[in-house]
């Protein structure tokens, strides 16, 4: 179903959202063009679902373009994506030369639409290189990493640099992620849509109807990570930690999740995680479709505690999902969980399999600390974490730009 701004009134409170509409006074009309590379899977699709229908609600003429390639040039970018996250990389002649056909033949195909507009998002490495193949290109251009980069693969960076070096701006997620470069950088960390399948309320009924079709008993405390299957979510890990807690402890583990279109490792990740969870019938591995948007949701609010056990994470949306369903979440001392988790208050920081099962058994002893842990994280994700609040943040950044500040910036 369609949503619009008013709808989020009884959340966000009235005034955030003429706050908002107030900011795109200045840009209704605006030609806004937002580039990724999938449609369906990862949180920047997840965010662009109801980021451009609201900027259209708002007045400004916004559309969702993505990359098209073989599954060649979709390696080659998650050898980026794994290289900006610290990953060792090599970077062939044939790779570099797939990467840029692949651009050439998307700048080609999306050439008048890009040219024409007012502000250009470009969402993360796949698409970087359209920039200097609309040599015509009349508007502002941003490069919007959602990646962990605080401790790139200097080849990767050092190659994509060429190719984000020319854009008016970037946006990162947190200070820890921004890179020297010549144009200013922003800082503005993702959202939820509360009002989404993704997050919205759901009966018992539904939540528990979900476990059944599922065949996840509910017999036992649940404890859930939603992911893609990526190696930097450390799901082997978090299976680690769980056996470690079920020598002390009974729950039941559930890790679900699905491909994304632009993530070709899902498959290997996923047969890897089901040789480690083996025989035990206490760990439920899931592959999920595309849509399992309520799906999703029930497990994490099935869940006793929600983890994001991850090595390398830019934010993690699922954490935020996960706090907003009053859950306390475990989640992994890196990137952008730091920004959500606040140790002790919304649930625990851990660098270990070791640290994850000792407080996951903290708290599955503890029903009173999980509820108040839960409150506080609902709280913080209110003030701090919906779209709204987001939404604001680019709007400002946009008119800023417009208004040269980029120029004034750069100046000063
Ligand atoms: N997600 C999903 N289906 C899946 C796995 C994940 O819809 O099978 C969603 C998840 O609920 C979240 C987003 O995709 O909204 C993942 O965003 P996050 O920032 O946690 O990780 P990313 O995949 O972008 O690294």
């Amino acid at each position: 179903m369609k949503r619009v701004l008013k709808d989020y009134e009884p959340l966000a409170g009235s005034n955030a959202v003429s706050q908002l509409k107030q900011l795109a006074r200045d840009l209704v009309g605006a030609k806004v063009v937002h580039v990724n590379s999938t449609k369906a899977g990862g949180g920047v699709a997840e965010i662009l679902g109801w980021l451009v229908p609201l900027m259209n609600d708002l007045g400004l003429d916004t559309s969702w373009e993505i990359v098209q390639g073989h599954s060649e040039y979709f390696q080659v970018t998650k050898a980026f994506h794994n290289g900006l996250q610290g990953n060792n990389a090599t970077l062939t002649q044939r790779m570099l030369e797939v990467y840029e056909e692949t651009l050439t033949d998307n700048a080609n195909r999306l050439r008048i639409v890009l040219e024409n507009a007012d502000f250009v998002f470009i969402h993360d490495p796949q698409p970087a290189g359209l920039l200097e193949r609309c040599n015509d290109r009349s508007g502002k251009w941003i490069w919007r990493c959602h990646i962990d980069a605080s401790h790139p693969n200097r080849k990767v960076w050092n190659y994509l640099k060429g190719k984000v070096s020319a854009y008016d701006a970037s946006i990162f997620s947190m200070p820890d992620f921004a890179q020297p470069l010549v144009h200013p950088q922003f800082i503005i960390a993702p959202s939820i849509d509360p009002l989404s399948d993704k997050n919205c309320e759901l009966t018992e009924t539904e939540i528990n109807n979900t476990l059944q079709e599922l065949g996840i008993p509910h017999d036992l405390p649940i404890l859930v990570q939603i992911s893609r299957f990526d190696r930097f979510k450390d799901p082997i890990g978090l299976i680690k930690a769980f056996t470690l807690l079920n020598s002390s402890v009974d729950a039941r583990l559930v890790l679900a999740g699905g491909g994304a279109t632009d993530d070709p490792e899902g498959d290997a990740v996923l047969e890897e995680v089901k040789d480690a969870a083996g025989k035990n019938d206490r760990i439920h591995v899931l592959l999920l479709p595309a849509d399992a948007h309520r799906t999703i949701n029930a497990l994490q609010r099935s869940a006793s505690i929600v983890f994001q056990k991850s090595t390398q994470e830019g934010f993690g949306l699922t954490v935020t999902e996960g706090m907003w369903k009053g859950k306390p979440v475990i989640g992994g001392n890196v990137g952008g969980i730091r920004l959500q988790v606040h140790n002790h208050y919304t649930g625990y920081l851990v660098n270990t399999p070791e640290g994850a099962a000792l407080r996951a058994r903290e708290l599955l002893r503890n029903p009173v600390k999980r509820e108040r842990m839960g409150l506080t994280a609902q709280r913080f994700v209110a003030e701090n974490f919906l779209l709204t609040r987001h939404l604001r943040e680019y709007l400002t950044l946009m008119s800023g730009l417009r208004r040269g500040l980029a120029n004034y910036l750069v100046a000063s």
